[in-house]
């Protein structure tokens, strides 16, 4: 486990659309360990390790593609009250009941901290919705123009940090687990027949709307997001969400999204017997899987990544040695990927 990496992954900010500060700090990674680093239009970062043992007497070698989203869930200023008390925006799902009471930052001309309230006290009252919370910064509307503006962003102040043994617990693990995974899956790929693409990808909080322009342009033959699997925890029974933190990767058959192409699944599940990999099976959830499965002629493609519990919370959990398992499993992968295409 790389400690050091996973904290200055979650600590950059980079609210769906506003991805910058955490693009920056995976492109100085990939720019390390792979031949070529680019930045799109929308902001997607695309990184290519070229097969190192390509096959002879073919076009090209096999393409592969691993996608993490680097948005994270957040807000949005919208509008700023005579007593400098801050209406905002979602950006992605957020819980109300969840971020009452958080510590925010705003990242507006210099970062000004505040505190999200509710407008109105009372017990009988019906729980809280987004549009009955503020942002309270303890500044005066006069102060607060000189520093931040309507359409700045805000996040979480919650940095990630190690809970109790292995369990880390951070406010954006939905995905920055999934971009740890995928920097330390490149920084750690042996030969390849296959040519690796790397994305990390932006928007996918508000509709996968970055992933799908990067398929179109990688134009992979399989494609794996790598996210958080749904993981059980406090609230949740045992047949709503199958994986367990500390028990392995998890591997995607369905969500709500995609069929995960059986073949790939089972190939999957048969590499981490082979190498003694510990792998759960998921069911549910939503990801960048689909605009990769769906993009041109239609790509093999599903999800595997570390359980999270408590997803689009401020305090979501993941297991080191989940992590772990994730990257090694991919890089067994990769290593092995032309020979699950031949198989086909
Ligand atoms: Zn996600």
């Amino acid at each position: 486990m790389n400690s050091k990496l996973l904290e200055r992954v979650c600590n950059a900010p980079g609210v769906a659309g506003f991805e910058g500060p955490a693009q920056d700090v995976v492109t100085e990674v990939l720019q390390e360990c792979c031949d070529d680093v680019q930045r799109d239009r929308l902001g997607n970062v695309i990184a290519i390790k070229k097969a190192t043992t390509p096959p002879a007497n073919v076009e090209r070698p096999i393409r592969v593609m691993l996608a993490a989203h680097s948005d994270e869930i957040g807000m949005m200023v919208k509008h700023i009250n005579d007593k400098g008390f801050i209406h905002f925006i979602q950006m992605g799902g957020l819980n109300a009941q969840v971020i009452e009471s958080q510590r925010v930052i705003i990242h507006g001309k210099k970062p000004v901290r505040g505190v999200v309230v509710p407008k109105t006290q009372g017990k009988d009252e019906k729980p809280a919705t987004l549009d009955d919370l503020l942002i309270d910064t303890g500044l005066s509307k006069k102060e607060l123009s000189k520093r931040i503006d309507v359409g700045d962003i805000a996040t979480f102040e919650d940095d990630a940090s190690l809970l109790n043994g292995k369990m880390w617990v951070g406010r954006n693990f939905d995905d920055r687990i999934g971009t740890y995974t995928l920097l330390e899956t490149m920084r750690n790929l042996g030969d390849t027949c296959v040519d690796v693409y790397a994305v990390s990808s932006v928007q996918e909080e508000v509709g996968l709307r970055g992933a799908r322009p990067a398929a179109f342009g990688v134009a992979p033959d399989i494609g794996i997001a790598i996210d958080g699997s749904m993981a059980r925890g406090a609230y949740v029974e045992d047949h709503k969400n199958l994986c367990e933190p500390g028990k392995g990767t998890g591997i995607y058959m369905v969500d709500n999204l995609t069929i995960g192409h059986p073949g790939l699944v089972r190939y999957l599940f048969d590499l981490c017997k082979k190498h003694k990999i510990p792998y759960q099976r998921n069911i549910g959830g939503g990801t960048d899987a689909q605009a990769m499965q769906q993009s041109r002629a239609g790509v093999i493609a599903t999800t595997v990544g570390a359980p999270v519990r408590y997803m689009h919370s401020t305090v979501q959990l993941c297991h080191a040695d989940d992590m772990d398992s994730t990257v090694t499993m991919l890089v067994k992968f990769m290593e092995a990927a032309h020979e699950f295409m031949a198989s086909l």
